[in-house]
């Protein structure tokens, strides 16, 4: 059985490519803003556009139809405020229009790039929010058939489609994107506006969001509700598989995908924008904690196949020879990120026997390193703009080792300049306090030491069978050990006066009491520290005493017995224990004054799950204490200084 896939996209060789793959899952990163009406299409478009700006994303553009019938595209790369400056002098006047903020996948952030796309004859405009999966074939084909391409995205096969199979069979706008989108394979929202007819936007979901708001002669069509949500509340979503049509004067039409007219069912709107924005949660932290049985899903897609048995991450594919004969890897990294690294050393070597040191990207680069052609330097960095990461990595580069980064974002500093590397897929991260990038980061770092471990063979293959399945499970197992929440968030109103923090753990749980002291560092203010649990007697474990509450990591691996006794140090000099353990575990419930059950699995996917409930235990506490856990005070999201 093949497991499905997301496109996968990596970089290799200094060129970005795509992956062709089957199936898709919604994503919810860039926006789509339309609007037809009386009211200036331009201002309303823009104003939606910095109200999406939440989301994420590289690059902006506009389509406006002038009721002169011209059709005028404006793109710029980076902020909505770049298009504003580049639209200044240009002509603005409309009576419908589309615009979108591009979160890239197929293709870096660049101008030409970001949508909206034209069609060949610049009759049609398209915009686009997810990723057209058998984009190349499409495409291979149009150009077959004559037409010409201007942007590296999979996008531009979209509007290139509908235009070739309208002129084919001289049909409407609406029939020709129905036809179009039974071709295509992937997660999509669309909006298309067409020159001729300046007073009609056709929209089409799958996978990928959509809400239409019906005003007083006026509708609008956006992502999510709040670019209009000051002006209706009437509001309808669109389904997979529908096409909305939108005319000037006329009554809202759903087809399907069949043409057969849909029910038009009007909700009210009841949220407020910053809610919507927040897709319901008070923080985007939590919302990103909680998309996390998602972004795994996103992230694993296509990476394992054969049920289990097949490791397929194309940054190793591609590289075979460099992965079968590096003598070293080494991985760089920064807070967060360094982590991640820290597991990925545990995963590597544990599963591929070959050493690996991991470093701070900040000490590294003013390390004088022993580095040569047969060391891999991995550099891993959610933004991809990390300062000294990327200079750590442009000075493995240099000294001749092949560099493999990993990555959240398309078309950044890192995959451009390092040799090959891999995505996370994890769509935008906006709360600072990264918590989906970690487990993305991880669970790359797994699928890399999987797929190495297979390539040079140094794990049985049906243990690698037997762990790609267990890996196939996380998103669910994740779910799960979200449920944990409220318990969570009642016994973060004990902790929320503690001054320190003491946070333990052996093996695979170690890396994880580093990253749960983190969190909490980072958004309560509360000092925390994470110790391998063993080197708590060398001088922590003077600090405890009954106002030293030590979260304890303690699944059921092979060092539990070991772990055990360290619970009992503690609790023999008074300090309060909340620990993680595996479901079923009696021996630690026993001691400990808290225990949080996490569902039993292998010991190296352990790390994934046993840091979510210290990601919102951090959040409750934060809370508590009443910090701004989006914006903790004196960091930055992405760290691009030295
Ligand atoms: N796949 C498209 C691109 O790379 C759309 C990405 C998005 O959702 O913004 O242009």
């Amino acid at each position: 059985m093949r497991y499905q896939n997301t496109p996968v996209v990596l970089w290799s060789n200094w060129r970005l490519k795509t992956a062709i793959t089957k199936t898709f899952i919604s994503t919810n990163m860039c926006g789509i803003v339309g609007y037809i009406g009386n009211g200036n299409v331009y201002d309303i478009l823009i104003k939606g556009l910095h109200r999406l700006e939440y989301r994420g994303y590289d690059s902006a553009g506009i389509a406006l139809v002038g009721n002169d019938g011209n059709l005028k595209v404006y793109k710029a790369k980076g902020k909505v405020s770049n298009l504003e400056d580049y639209c200044k002098d240009k002509s603005l006047e409309a009576g419908v229009g589309i615009a979108h903020t591009r979160w890239a996948t197929h293709g870096e952030p660049s101008d030409c790039n970001a949508h909206p796309h034209y069609s060949e004859d610049g009759n049609l405009a398209l915009v686009h929010n997810g990723t057209i999966e058998n984009y190349k074939v499409l495409k291979d084909a149009l150009i077959q058939h004559g037409c010409k391409f201007h942007s590296e995205t999979d996008t531009e096969v979209l509007v290139q489609l509908i235009e070739y199979i309208k002129v084919k069979n001289n049909c409407s706008l609406v029939d020709a994107v129905r036809e179009a989108l039974n071709q295509v394979v992937g997660a999509y929202a669309i909006a298309v506006i067409e020159k001729d007819h300046p007073d009609t936007i056709v929209a089409a979901r799958q996978s990928s969001p959509l809400v239409i708001g019906i005003g007083d002669d006026e509708t609008f069509l956006a992502s999510d509700a709040t670019p209009f949500v000051e002006y209706t509340k009437d509001v309808v979503y669109l389904k997979d598989e529908e096409i909305a049509v939108i005319k000037k004067g006329e009554p809202l039409r759903i087809l399907n995908l069949d043409n057969r007219e849909s029910t038009i069912d009007v909700k009210t709107l009841e949220l407020s924008i910053s809610q919507l924005e927040k897709g319901g949660y008070p923080h985007f932290m939590l919302k990103e904690i909680f998309e996390q049985p998602i972004t795994l899903r996103d992230c694993i897609r296509g990476r394992i196949i054969e049920g289990g048995a097949k490791i397929n991450v194309n940054g190793i594919n591609d590289n075979k020879d460099i992965f079968l004969n590096a003598k070293r890897i080494v991985i760089v990294a920064c807070g967060t990120s360094w982590h991640a690294a820290l597991l990925g050393k545990y995963l590597i070597q544990d599963m591929c026997r070959i050493p690996v040191e991991v470093e701070y990207a900040s000490e590294f680069r003013y390390s004088n390193p022993v580095l040569d052609d047969r060391d891999v330097v991995i550099a891993i960095s959610q933004s991809g703009e990390t300062a000294d990461t990327l200079a750590a990595a442009m000075i493995a580069k240099r000294m001749g080792a092949f560099v493999f980064g990993i990555s959240n974002s398309v078309g950044s500093s890192i995959p451009r300049e390092t040799d090959s590397g891999t995505y996370i897929h994890v769509g935008p991260e906006i709360g600072v306090a990264s918590t989906k990038a970690f487990t993305g980061q991880v669970m790359v770092l797994t699928l890399l030491a999987l797929g190495i471990a297979q390539l040079k063979g140094t794990m049985p293959q049906e243990k690698i069978a037997e762990i790609g399945e267990e890996v196939l499970r996380i998103p669910d197992y994740v779910e799960k050990v979200l449920k944990l929440n409220d318990e969570i968030e009642h016994l973060s109103l004990i902790y929320t006066y503690a001054r320190n923090f003491l946070y333990l753990g052996r093996g695979y749980s170690y890396p994880v009491a580093l990253e749960g002291a983190l969190k909490l560092k980072e958004i309560s203010y509360i000092h925390a520290e994470g110790y391998p649990a063993a080197e708590m007697k060398h001088g922590p474990i003077a600090l405890i005493d009954a106002e030293m509450p030590s979260v304890i990591i303690a699944p059921n691996d092979h060092l539990y017995e070991k772990i055990v006794s360290n619970v009992q140090q503690v609790k023999a000099r008074g300090g309060s224990i909340i620990a993680i353990v595996t479901e079923g575990d009696t021996e630690i419930k026993n001691i400990a004054d808290h225990v949080l059950e996490v569902p039993a699995m292998p010991e190296c996917l352990t790390p994934i799950i046993t840091s979510i409930p210290l990601q919102l235990l951090s959040y409750y506490i934060a809370i508590n204490k009443g910090k701004n856990v989006d914006m903790p005070r004196n960091l930055a999201k992405s760290v691009t200084v030295e």
